[in-house]
C-alpha cells in the first residue's frame, strides 16, 4: 500500500492473557506500520478497574515479545506520550469530557446511579431525564457537591453514518444509540472518552482492531465529530470462530481445548505446549487476510512487505488448529539446528532427563523433520538420555519371526556389533546389512528388535544414526537387556 505512514495502535486491556484475536490484532497493527514506514503504539486501556488484572500487562508484553511483535511507543519503551496508560490520563479525559460539557455536546447528570442500573436493565436504555437540565443549574448542582456523571447528548432524530474501510458505510439510527456516559461519578473515564481522546491526541490515523467494537463505531465517530477531531480510519477485522466453524470464539473457549489436545486460544499456552511464533505468525497471518490465491508461507519479515489492509477479509475466519501443526511443520524444519537443540532441552529435562549440548545437537538432525512441537521431543529423543529403557517383550519379536528367531536375531547382532571397533553408523549399516542376509532374513526384520531393544519403543529416528549417537558400550548392553528379556519369556 503506498500510503502515509501510518501511527496505529494496539490497545489491550489488561484484563487476562494474550489470546488469538488480540495477537492477531496487534499483528495486523505492526505489519500495517512497518509497510507504510509508520510507528506502532501499544497502550494499556486499564479504564474498566473491575476487571483489571495487575499482572496482565506483563503477561501482555511477553508474549507479544515472544510473537516478535514490536512497537515505537508504549509503557515499557517510552515515547512522547509515556506512560501509555490509559488510567494515568484521565485528568486529560476529563478535561475534555468538560469541554464537550461547555459546547453542549454533553451534560451532567444527577440521576441516582443504582436507580439507573435497573432502569437500563429493564428499559435498555437512560431516558434523558437530566438531558433537558438547564447548563447553569446544572453546574450548580455539582459545585454544592451533588454526585453526578457526564453524559454525552447523543442527537434524538435521524442517523449517523460511518465508514468502516472493510465493510463501506455503515448508519444507525440515532433513535438506536442513548446517551452514553463519558464520566462516571468518581470522575474516571469511561472507555469510550478515553479511547477517543487518547488517540486523537496520539496522532492515530488508522483505527485497526476486532470486529466488537463495530457496535461501538457510532459513538466513537460521533465523539470525534463532536470535538470538531478528524476522524482515523476505521477498520474492523474479521471475526473469529471457533475450531469446527460453529458460532463466534470467544475467550471462554480455550477449556475444552486446551492441554489434552495441546490446543489453546492463548498464546501462553501455544508457548507451552513448544509451538513456535513464526509458526503462530504465519498462521495468525492468513486468518483474515491473504496475499494471493495460493502463497501460504510467509516469516514475519515478508509480511511487513507485503501486508496491506486492502487485502484483509471481513468474513469470518475459522481457527484451524491442524493449519497450525501444518505452519509448525514447515518452520520448525527451517529452524537452524542450535534452536531446535535449545528449544526441546527444557522439554528433556521436565521429564527428568539431563541431556546434553553436544548430543543433543547430534540427535537435532535425526528428528528435526519428525518434530511437531518441541515438547514432541521426549517421544523421540527421551530414549537417548535414560539410564535404562524398558522395552515390552512382546514388541521384542519380530514380524514373520517367532520368539527364538528374535532372540537369535538379537544374539547375532550382538556379536556383529560387537566385533565393531567402534558405531559408525556407515559401518554399522554394512554390517547389519550383511548379516540379514546371511540369516536370510529381511533387513527390516532384523532391525525391528534391535531398535525396540535400544529404544524401548517400536519407533526411533533412523537407527544407524541412533546406535551411533548411542554408542558401543550402551547400545550392547540394551541389547543384552533385551536378550535376557526374552529368554525369560
Ligand atoms: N481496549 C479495547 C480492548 O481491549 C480496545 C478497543 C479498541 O481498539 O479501540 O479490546
Amino acid at each position: 500500500m503506498s500510503s502515509d505512514p501510518a501511527r496505529v495502535r494496539f490497545a489491550p486491556s489488561p484484563t487476562g492473557y494474550l489470546h488469538l484475536g488480540g495477537a492477531r490484532t496487534a499483528l495486523y497493527n505492526f505489519l500495517f506500520a512497518r509497510q507504510t514506514g509508520g510507528q506502532m503504539l501499544l497502550r494499556i486501556e486499564d479504564t474498566d478497574r473491575k476487571r483489571f488484572q495487575s499482572a496482565a500487562q506483563e503477561q501482555l508484553i511477553d508474549s507479544l515479545r515472544w510473537l516478535g511483535i514490536r512497537w515505537d511507543e508504549g509503557p515499557d519503551v517510552g515515547g512522547e506520550f509515556y506512560p501509555y496508560i490509559q488510567s494515568e490520563r484521565a485528568d486529560l479525559h476529563r478535561e475534555y469530557a468538560y469541554e464537550l460539557v461547555k459546547s453542549e455536546n454533553a451534560y451532567l447528570c444527577f440521576c441516582d446511579t443504582n436507580q439507573l442500573q435497573t432502569q437500563q436493565t429493564t428499559h435498555g436504555g437512560y431516558d434523558g431525564h437530566c438531558r433537558h437540565l438547564a447548563p447553569s443549574n446544572a453546574r450548580k448542582r455539582a459545585e454544592s457537591g451533588e454526585q453526578h456523571v457526564v453524559r454525552f447528548r447523543t442527537p434524538k432524530q435521524g442517523s449517523v453514518t460511518v465508514h468502516d474501510f472493510l465493510r463501506g458505510e455503515i448508519t444507525v439510527g440515532n433513535a438506536q444509540l442513548e446517551d452514553f456516559i463519558l464520566l462516571k461519578s468518581d470522575g474516571f473515564p469511561v472507555y469510550h472518552l478515553a479511547a477517543m481522546v487518547d488517540d486523537h491526541t496520539m496522532g492515530i490515523t488508522h483505527v485497526i482492531r476486532g470486529e466488537e467494537w463495530l457496535p461501538s463505531l457510532p459513538k466513537h465517530a460521533m465523539l470525534m465529530r463532536a470535538f470538531g477531531w478528524t476522524e482515523p480510519i476505521w477498520c474492523h477485522l474479521s471475526v473469529l470462530k471457533k475450531p469446527g466453524g460453529k458460532g463466534k470464539m470467544s475467550k471462554r473457549d480455550s477449556q475444552p481445548l486446551d492441554k489434552t489436545s495441546g490446543h489453546s486460544i492463548f498464546i501462553d499456552d501455544l508457548r507451552k505446549f513448544g509451538y513456535l511464533p513464526e509458526a503462530i505468525i504465519n498462521w495468525m497471518a492468513l486468518m483474515g487476510w491473504s496475499l494471493d490465491d495460493h502463497q501460504e508461507d510467509f516469516t514475519i519479515a515478508d509480511l511487513q512487505q507485503t501486508f496491506s489492509l486492502k487485502k484483509l477479509n471481513p468474513s469470518p475466519a475459522t481457527v484451524d488448529f491442524s493449519k497450525l501443526d501444518y505452519f509448525q511443520g514447515k518452520h520448525m524444519r527451517l529452524l537452524p539446528a542450535g534452536e531446535v537443540a535449545a528449544g526441546i532441552k527444557p522439554y528433556l529435562q521436565h521429564t527428568g532427563l539431563d541431556p546434553d549440548d553436544a548430543t543433543l545437537l547430534r540427535i537435532v538432525p535425526l528428528i528435526q523433520e519428525r518434530l511437531i512441537t518441541f515438547d514432541d521431543a521426549p517421544k523421540w529423543a527421551g530414549f537417548f538420555f535414560s539410564a535404562n529403557v524398558s522395552p515390552d517383550p512382546a514388541d521384542l519379536i519380530a514380524k514373520k519371526l517367532n520368539q527364538s528367531e528374535s532372540l537369535d536375531v538379537l544374539q547375532h547382532v550382538y556379536r556383529s556389533l560387537a566385533a565393531l571397533p567402534s558405531l559408525k553408523h556407515e559401518s554399522v549399516e554394512q554390517a547389519l546389512r550383511s548379516l540379514s542376509e546371511r540369516l536370510g532374513i529381511k533387513l527390516g526384520q532384523l532391525l525391528s528388535p534391535v531398535r525396540v531393544a535400544v529404544s524401548g519403543q517400536r519407533v526411533s529416528p533412523p537407527l544407524f544414526n541412533t546406535l551411533e549417537i548411542l554408542g558401543k558400550q550402551v547400545t550392547l548392553q540394551r541389547i543384552k537387556n533385551a536378550i535376557k528379556l526374552l529368554k525369560e519369556q
